[in-house]
C-alpha cells in the first residue's frame, strides 16, 4: 500500500502536538516536527526508499529511532506510539492547539479542568462564561476564543494544504485514473489548477468513453479513507490524508465549461456571466447557451466560452478578478513567464553550511536543469546554527568556485553569500571580503519582532550598503506557519528601485515569499525580481517552479524577472551603480 511523504509526516506532526499538549521535552518535540519537514520535502517516496532498504539515517535530523518509526508507518500504516498518545489524549486536542490564544498548555489545562476534547465542546464553554473562571485565563481569552470560532467556520473547517503537497497527492491520483479503461480528458480544477500557494480540496474533471469504470475506480484508490458520495456523475472522497476529493464525470460537449466552472475562481465567473448576461448568453458548467430556447454555442472548450464573451483565453492562475476581465478586454493580458524561461538560480546551500550537497554536486545538479549559471549563497556566520561562514571560510570558498569555474563547462558559478542582516541594519560580513562577491543575497533570520517602522529602516539601512544585490525572501512569512514580520513592502520596493537592489521570490514551496500580490506590486513599481529556489539540496531546485506559478499569479512576465537574462545580462545588471 503506497503511503505518501505527507502522510508520514502528518503522523509524525500528531506525535508532536500530542506531545506538546502533554508537557513533553521541547527538545523532543522539535525533533518531530523536524522530521516531518524533512520527509516532506524529500524528492521520492520514503516508502519506496525504506523498500529498497535505503538508509534514511543519511538524511540529517533522522536518526535511528525516527527511521525506525518511518519503516513501521510504512510497513503497518500506523504507528503504535501515536496510538498511544491518542488514548491518552484525544486527538481533537491538537486542533484547539493550534487557535489563537491557545497553547498546548492552555489546552492542557481546558482539558483537564473542564473536560474540553473538541470544538464543540470548547464553544460550549466560552458561551457558558466557565471558560473566564480558569486561572490564567480572563473574559478577553474567552472572547478571542468565540471568535477564533467564528473565523473557523467561515474559513471552511478544511485544512489547506500546500500546493507542493497537493501535488504529489493529485498526480498519483491522476496517474492512476488514467490507468484505468476509456478516460479521455482529465484535469484537475478549482484552486489547484490556478495554482494557489494553498488548496483546500480536489476538484477532477474527466471525460470518458461509454462504459468506463471510472467512478468505480475513483473510490477504490488505496488512499481513499472514506467514501463520501458515489454517482454516475459525480463522486466525493476523503483520503486518508483528510483532503477531499471530488470526481466529475462531464460529457465532451460540456468540459471546456465544466473546466472553466470549476476552476473558478468565483468572482472570476460571476464577471464572465455578467459579460455573457449583457450578451443575451447564459453560461453555466454544463455551457453556453443563446436566448429563450438555450441554444448551446460553446462548452467543449475554454477558449470557445471565452469568445463567446469576446475575451482571448485567460490563464489559469490571473482568474481572480483582480483585473485580467479589464486587461484582457483591451487585449493586455501579460504574457506570463514560464518555467523554461529561467536561466539561472541565485541562491543555493552547499554542506558548507546547511545544504546537503557539496559544491560540485550542486553546480552538476544545476547543470542538468540546463542553467547558464547557478549563485553559490552559503549562510553568513549570524547563522551559528547553519554553521555560518565568517571571512576566512568564505574566502576558502570563493577560491573553491574560481577553481571550478575554470574546470566545468557550460555554466558559470556565481560566487555569492547569504549574508544576515543584523538588528541595526549593518551586513554580517565586512565590505573587503563582500568586494570580491558577484553578488550578496541579504535576508533577515533573527530579531524578527521589530516595529513595522525599525524593520523597514533596518533594511533600508542595509540596501544603502552597495555591496547589497538581493532582498531574500522579503516577508520572512512561512506558508501555514510563521505570519512573518511587520515590514512596510512598499517602502522597501521603493529603496531598492532608487538603489539599484532586486527583491527575490523565493519559491521554496514553504515560503512563496513574495506572494503574488507582492509581486504585481513589485511589477507595478517596475522593481524587478528574482525567482530562486533557497535550495538545500540539489533536488530542490526543482522547487523553481512553485516560484513561476506564484510569479504567474503576479503577473509577471518573463522580462519582469532577472533570472530569465542571459549570464552576460545578468552580470551587469546584478552591479549596482
Ligand atoms: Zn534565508
Ligand atoms: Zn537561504
Amino acid at each position: 500500500m503506497p503511503i505518501h511523504n505527507r502522510e508520514i509526516a502528518d503522523v509524525f506532526n500528531r506525535v508532536a502536538d500530542l506531545l506538546d499538549i502533554e508537557g513533553e521535552n521541547q527538545f523532543r518535540i522539535r525533533a518531530y516536527r523536524k522530521a516531518a519537514r524533512i520527509v516532506v520535502d524529500l524528492p521520492r517516496n520514503v516508502g519506496d526508499m525504506v523498500r529498497e532498504g535505503e538508509d534514511l539515517t543519511r538524511f540529517s535530523g533522522i536518526g535511528k529511532d525516527l527511521a525506525g518509526k518511518i519503516k513501521e508507518i510504512v510497513e503497518t500504516g500506523v504507528l503504535g506510539q501515536l496510538k498511544e498518545l491518542e488514548k491518552k489524549t484525544p486527538p481533537d486536542l491538537s486542533r484547539l492547539m493550534k487557535m489563537e490564544g491557545l497553547g498546548p498548555k492552555r489546552v492542557q489545562t481546558l482539558h483537564k479542568e473542564l473536560g474540553i476534547n473538541d470544538l464543540d465542546g470548547l464553544k460550549k464553554a466560552a458561551e457558558e462564561n466557565r471558560i473566564r473562571k480558569l486561572e490564567g485565563f480572563g473574559e478577553k481569552t474567552e472572547k478571542l476564543i468565540l471568535e477564533a470560532l467564528e473565523r473557523m467556520k467561515d474559513e471552511g473547517e478544511k485544512e489547506r494544504i500546500k500546493l507542493f503537497a497537493a501535488e504529489q497527492i493529485a498526480n498519483d491520483y491522476v496517474d492512476y485514473l488514467k490507468k484505468g479503461r476509456g478516460i479521455k480528458d482529465i484535469a484537475v480544477a478549482g484552486s489547484y489548477r490556478r495554482r494557489m500557494e494553498t488548496v483546500g480540496d480536489l476538484d477532477i474533471l474527466v471525460t470518458c468513453k461509454k462504459g468506463s469504470q471510472v467512478m468505480e475506480r475513483f473510490v477504490e484508490y488505496e488512499d481513499v479513507a472514506k467514501v463520501l458520495s458515489k454517482g454516475t456523475t459525480r463522486s466525493s472522497v476523503v483520503l486518508r490524508t483528510g483532503l477531499h476529493v471530488d470526481l466529475r464525470l462531464v460529457p465532451q460537449v460540456s468540459y471546456g465549461a465544466a473546466l472553466h466552472y470549476f476552476t473558478g475562481s468565483r468572482d472570476h465567473n460571476i464577471a464572465v456571466r455578467g459579460l455573457g448576461v449583457k450578451l443575451g448568453l447564459k453560461i453555466n458548467e454544463y455551457g453556453v447557451f443563446r436566448g429563450k430556447d438555450e441554444e448551446r454555442v460553446a462548452g467543449r472548450t475554454e477558449e470557445e466560452v471565452y469568445r463567446q464573451v469576446g475575451l482571448p483565453y485567460i490563464e489559469p492562475e490571473l482568474r481572480e478578478n483582480r483585473g485580467e476581465i479589464e486587461a484582457a478586454r483591451n487585449n493586455k493580458v501579460p504574457i506570463l513567464i514560464r518555467r523554461d524561461d529561467i536561466r539561472g538560480d541565485l541562491h543555493v546551500h552547499t554542506n558548507e553550511t546547511d545544504g546537503r550537497q557539496t559544491l560540485e554536486e550542486m553546480v552538476q545538479a544545476a547543470r542538468e536543469q540546463g542553467y547558464e549559471y547557478l549563485a553559490i549563497t552559503d549562510h553568513s556566520k549570524r547563522v551559528t546554527m547553519a554553521k555560518g561562514l565568517d571571512a576566512r571560510r568564505l574566502a576558502k570558498q570563493i577560491d573553491a568556485i574560481d577553481t571550478l569555474n575554470g574546470k566545468v563547462r557550460g555554466i558559470r558559478i556565481l560566487k555569492g553569500i547569504e549574508l544576515d542582516i543584523l538588528e541595526d541594519g549593518s551586513l554580517d560580513l565586512p565590505d573587503d571580503i563582500l568586494k570580491e562577491l558577484d553578488l550578496t543575497v541579504c535576508s533577515i533570520h533573527y530579531n524578527q519582532n521589530l516595529s513595522r517602522k525599525r524593520m523597514t529602516e533596518r533594511v533600508i539601512r542595509a540596501m544603502d550598503n552597495p555591496f547589497f544585490t538581493i532582498f531574500a525572501h522579503p516577508t520572512g512569512r512561512l506558508i501555514g506557519g510563521r505570519k512573518g514580520y511587520e515590514i512596510d513592502l512598499e517602502a522597501i520596493m521603493k529603496a531598492a528601485g532608487e538603489r539599484g537592489c532586486v527583491l527575490e521570490l523565493n519559491a521554496h514551496p514553504d515560503r512563496l515569499d513574495l506572494d503574488d500580490h507582492n509581486c504585481r506590486m513589485a511589477k507595478e513599481m517596475g522593481l524587478r525580481v528574482v525567482i530562486s529556489t533557497d535550495s538545500h539540496s540539489s533536488s530542490d531546485l526543482d522547487f523553481m517552479r512553485f516560484g513561476v506559478y506564484q510569479a504567474r499569479r503576479g503577473w509577471l512576465e518573463k522580462d519582469d524577472v532577472l533570472n530569465t537574462r542571459s549570464f552576460s545580462e545578468i552580470e551587469g545588471l546584478l552591479k549596482r551603480k
